[in-house]
């Protein structure tokens, strides 16, 4: 587990220097709804999306196929630019064309999780207003 999350540090990195991608948090209430339902549940969505809305060659609407809110999966997968193929073509090198194969499936899934539980480790910090003096 620490491992894995060794190897996703260099990619959040990558994506804090992104004004766009950090503006995606989870709300309370998507906090609430992961609490709620379980973060095996999550991550069981999360795979299903990943599968029938990145996967395919061609996934239909590519582009537009995530929403900007309605689920946790949703908010992470644009915070890290793991939304449509483009952007994961340009953030991650995920060819265009081709689908993914299972096991980067997985791997984005992992990410995306791992976003996910960052936001409720972070989000006391995400909280306070950026004019706060320290
Ligand atoms: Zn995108």
């Amino acid at each position: 587990m620490s491992a894995e999350r060794n190897n996703y540090d260099a990619a959040f990195a990558r994506l804090a220097k992104s004004k766009f991608r950090t503006r995606f948090h989870l709300s309370d209430g998507d906090r609430q709804y992961v609490a709620r339902v379980g973060v095996e549940t999550i991550r069981r969505h999360c795979a299903d999306f990943v599968r029938d809305r990145l996967a395919p060659a061609n996934p239909p609407n590519d582009g537009k196929q995530t929403p900007m809110r309605g689920h946790p999966v949703f908010k992470a997968q644009h915070a890290c630019a793991c939304c449509c193929r483009s952007c994961l073509a340009k953030w991650w090198k995920v060819p265009r064309g081709i689908a993914i194969p299972a096991a980067r499936q997985e791997g984005i899934v992992g990410f995306l999780m791992a976003w996910i539980e960052r936001e409720f480790s972070c989000h006391i910090r995400a909280q306070i207003p950026t004019g706060a003096r320290s």
